[in-house]
């Protein structure tokens, strides 16, 4: 550190010059990212809530507040109006303090998940943390995990089932339904990572699935509002079908102005809830079906353009991602497009290309991205 401080303007300087090394969003070259530019009122949202601290929520009543808005928001949008929950930092703590429940709750001498073998990564870290032991379920011919395997896989010791509502690779919706029925007959915690459908699904014109807490099975849920939602980076959701589950993941604060902490996260930012609850309150049912409906537009665009130069999809699109392969080498065609300066990624597993077609992705930037293909898919 600097013995003295640099003036006001000289910091600007040296962070306006650093700040150059990120990308934007704006710039639409970011096609790999399941986070977006957020709406202007999130922003304005977060700035006015930048010190508070739901991690001693007894001095920040107000955000408290906003928190219980966007729980009450998320869980009345996926069918679960009495459920409970809080803004975490993200996915992955949300489901964190799912699976936290889940194993608390089971209670098992040696617990089991079962996941599917497209689970984001982000489960296998918790498998880890928590001590459970992750068993895989293979996925069918449509990248959906298979639920006889599921159904195959369950024992004893099995703590939760866990389904994803739109798979970070492909954005494909595993069979919730039927994930539900396998855990009301098994009597399993069915947990849903909807990190990203969660904001997308509700929202789309047709081919909704069931996948929500109006299946009876569903405990718990992740829905990320800094995804699609257009909040602020860190605001994650997790929500719970019953309070119990509160019960098994309290710990004492006994020197804060709360009694007790629920989740992972310590000290963690009012701002979130804020940034969430003004994105919400700012763009409602008809603003978000107007934004998905785009991003399925664009996506559908990108998607036949690939088609028409040769490429192949991986699936048909249910969600605001494409995935494709390339006839002339698709590890060849991402390092081309990453060399005209595409952010995209390659997928070994499946041997693709993936693109998130959020809202700072344009027509226009799509055109440019097809253009680019063809040129490559020519050499
Ligand atoms: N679950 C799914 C389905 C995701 O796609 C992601 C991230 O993209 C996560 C969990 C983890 O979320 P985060 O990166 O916000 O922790």
């Amino acid at each position: 550190m600097l013995t003295g401080g640099l003036s006001r303007k000289q910091v600007l300087a040296e962070l306006k010059k650093i700040r150059h090394l990120d990308q934007r969003y704006d710039d639409g070259k970011i096609l790999c990212s399941m986070c977006t530019k957020p709406h202007p009122m999130a922003e304005k949202a977060y700035k006015l809530f930048l010190n508070s601290n739901l991690g001693d929520s007894g001095l920040f009543p107000g955000s408290v507040q906003l928190q219980q808005e966007v729980v009450h928001e998320l869980a009345t949008l996926l069918h679960g109006e009495n459920c409970i929950g809080h803004v975490v930092s993200g996915g992955t703590e949300a489901n964190l303090m799912a699976l936290l429940a889940a194993r608390n709750m089971a209670n098992a001498s040696d617990p089991e998940v079962i996941l599917p073998e497209s689970a984001h990564f982000s489960l296998t870290k918790i498998c880890n943390v928590l001590n459970i032991k992750p068993v895989y379920a293979k996925l069918d011919n449509s990248y959906m995990v298979d639920p006889l395997q599921v159904a195959k896989s369950v024992s004893e010791n099995t703590v939760a089932i866990v389904g994803t509502a739109g798979t970070s690779e492909l954005g494909v919706i595993d069979p919730i339904e039927a994930l539900s029925r396998i855990s009301s007959q098994c009597k399993v915690w069915l947990h849903v990572d909807a990190a990203f459908g969660g904001l997308v699904i509700p929202f789309l014109a047709d081919n909704k699935p069931q996948f929500d807490f109006s299946l009876g099975a569903v405990q718990s849920m992740t829905v990320d509002p800094h995804k699609m939602g257009m909040a602020v980076i860190p605001a994650g959701g997790v929500l719970f079908r019953h309070e119990e589950a509160l019960d098994c993941l309290k710990t004492e604060t006994p020197y804060l102005t709360d009694l007790y902490q629920y989740t992972f996260v310590g000290t963690r930012t009012g701002a979130a809830a804020a940034s969430a609850w003004a994105a919400f309150k700012s763009l409602g049912i008809e603003g978000y079906r107007k934004i998905v409906g785009k991003c399925m537009k664009n996506t559908q665009l990108i998607a036949d353009g690939l088609v028409e130069e040769g490429c192949s999809l991986v699936v048909q699109p249910s969600l605001n991602i494409v995935a494709f392969r390339s006839k002339g080498g698709t590890k060849h065609m991402s390092e081309k497009l990453r060399q005209k300066g595409w952010f995209i990624s390659y997928v070994p597993r499946y041997d693709c290309i993936r693109i998130v077609v959020m809202p700072h992705v344009k027509k226009k930037h799509a055109e440019v991205f097809l253009k680019d293909v063809a040129g490559i898919e020519k050499l």
